[in-house]
């Protein structure tokens, strides 16, 4: 708002509403917002070109961001508007062919629509009160995806929490009051709580542990085989030593989709080895086992898909890395509680992540006294609030999912993944092909690829295997790091520029058996777009700045 001797209080106070949308049915400022909105878009389509960075990429400089301050007199709409497409700049369009970062799935128009018709009316899902049918949303999401996974809706129960993070948290939190109950109140008391799960599960495991007081130094780690899986026979042993030493076992925290390599544990045996131990030790709790399939979990919409018939005509390859997924998905049902992250592989915007019960009575041990909440509750049906760590919780996520559910039915979930893969599987080959890549996660069927890169031709594979192993390619080992890292380099600067294919860089893809990090590149395709034309071209961008390196 621009400074002008002569308006009174009142009058800028008029200017002010004009900010606003209109609060009751006003044709002329209905429309004028709508026209904001489509100008606003039609400013941030124009920053699109053909690369998959949004404008120029500016390099930010922190520096003067600390000099910062809140101006007197504001700006206005355009100006603004301006201000933020310039913030804009540089960002990596997540649906673009060549952006094959991370598990990022681009989002949906619908599911875009829905977050802005949640936050045009603030809904909050801490109470139905705040957000009347879509908190309804949040209860009906629940039951599509217990039915999807095989949980029973009667029984089970839902909550979108603040992010993949948080379901675990959730899940982990109310294991822990299984196995020392009511530390909501009490705290933990002195007992040695530890959590269980595999070396590649999520570094979350830590940022949980640590933030429930059960400290990060007690998490139990279990080495994984070259599949990225936990190995289970060394899940017994441990888990039986921390029972014999009167441990107390918050969850076995098991993983369906690692971040990077897609690797699932055998969720079966886990839950077979937990029955068994809880029983031999007649421990008065059930150990908790909490699924982290917030990446793996949309593969369910392939659990009933009839792969003799195969409607929608998938090539033979796909089906048989869909057939090795399900195997897995269909054991989720088995878990006691499960994440599912629709940002993640559900092609909503962020923030849109559930943690769903088997029993949603589980989540009775997290309530809260209504008398620590006095201002809210006294009446309605549904009161998350009653027992979410979160005060408000915005409710677009939750109509982000609902909006792709109904946009896409299980079979436009199938179709989308099933082209995720085959692109991922065609880049692998590729790269294969050149003899100069190494795939490191050969066994895992998803539409990640992590790969090394070397520059001695055909012989990568075997390089590779005799690093992991053999502690006298140590030296071999930390130079092809080097190598890999410059090939990044390139490949993320020229990125960057809008030349070439966003990719990933993971540090310590594994560590080899004599104690050295192998650092991996990672290539996730999450976007529709990326069509065989732009794994081609990726695969040759590779390629070329290998030979350079
Ligand atoms: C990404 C990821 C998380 C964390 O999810 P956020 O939504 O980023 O909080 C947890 N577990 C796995 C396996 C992940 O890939």
């Amino acid at each position: 708002m621009s400074e002008r001797n002569e308006t009174t209080f009142k009058e800028r106070l008029e200017e002010l509403q004009s900010l606003f949308p209109s609060p009751v049915s006003d044709y002329s400022r209905d429309r004028h917002f709508a026209e904001h909105l489509a100008q606003a878009l039609g400013k941030i389509n124009a920053l699109k070109g053909k690369s998959p960075i949004l404008g120029a990429y500016v390099p930010p400089s922190y520096a003067e961001a600390v000099e910062c301050v809140v101006d007197e007199t504001g700006l206005g709409m355009d100006e603004v508007i301006a201000y933020l497409l310039s913030y804009c700049q540089g960002l990596v369009i997540p649906g673009h062919p060549q952006t094959q970062r991370n598990v990022v799935s681009p989002a949906t128009m619908s599911s875009l629509v829905a977050v802005l018709f949640s936050s045009l009316h603030d809904a909050n899902l801490c109470w139905d009160e705040y957000s009347q049918r879509i908190a309804l949303a949040e209860v009906e999401i629940a039951a599509m995806s217990s039915r999807l996974i095989g949980f029973d809706p009667q029984e089970s129960g839902g909550l979108f929490t603040f992010g993949g993070v948080g379901t675990n948290l959730y899940g982990i939190k109310v294991g822990l009051e299984k196995a020392v109950p009511n530390t909501l109140r009490q705290g933990l008391r002195g007992d040695k709580v530890v959590l269980i799960t595999s070396d590649t599960s999520h570094y979350c495991r830590y940022i949980t542990t640590g933030w429930l007081g059960i400290g990060a130094d007690n998490v139990i780690v279990i080495p994984t085989d070259s599949s990225s899986a936990m190995r289970t026979n060394i899940l017994s042993q441990r888990l039986r030593t921390a029972l014999q030493e009167g441990v107390k076992v918050a969850a076995i925290l098991a993983t369906a989709g690692t971040t990077d390599a897609f690797g699932i544990d055998d969720i079966a045996t886990i839950v077979a080895i937990r029955d068994a131990l809880c029983a031999e030790f007649k421990l008065p709790y059930k150990i908790h086992v909490h699924v982290d399939a917030v990446t793996g979990w949309a593969w369910s919409v392939f659990n009933d898909y009839d792969f003799s018939v195969n409607p929608l005509r998938l090539p033979p390859q796909t089906i048989h890395m869909l057939r090795k997924i399900r195997e897995h998905t269909r054991e989720l049902c088995l878990a006691d509680s499960i994440g599912i992250d629709f940002h993640k592989s559900g092609f909503t915007p962020y923030i849109s992540s559930m943690v769903l019960f088997k029993n949603r009575i589980d989540l009775h041990s997290l309530a809260r006294p209504q008398e620590q909440s006095p201002c809210l509750f006294q009446f309605g049906a549904y009161r998350p609030g009653m027992f979410t760590l979160e005060g408000s919780r915005a409710g677009g996520g939750v109509f982000a999912a609902l909006a792709n559910f109904k946009l896409f039915g299980k079979r436009g979930y199938q179709v989308i993944l099933a082209h995720l893969m085959e692109m991922s599987q065609l880049l692998r080959e590729k790269l294969e092909d050149s003899g100069n890549a190494a795939i490191l996660n050969k066994n895992n069927f998803g539409p990640v690829a992590l790969f090394r890169l070397y520059p001695e031709g055909k012989a990568a594979l075997k390089l590779q295997r005799q690093e992991k192993h053999d502690a006298s390619y140590r030296e071999s080992l930390l130079h092809h790091n080097a190598y890999n890292r410059s090939i990044f380099d390139q490949l993320h600067r020229d990125a960057m520029a809008g030349q070439g294919t966003v990719l990933s860089l993971v540090d310590n893809y594994q560590t080899s058996d004599y104690g050295e990090p192998m650092l991996a590149l990672k290539s996730y395709v999450m976007s529709p777009f990326t069509d065989a034309q732009a794994i081609t071209s990726a695969a040759a961008r590779i390629l070329s700045a290998a030979r350079q390196a």
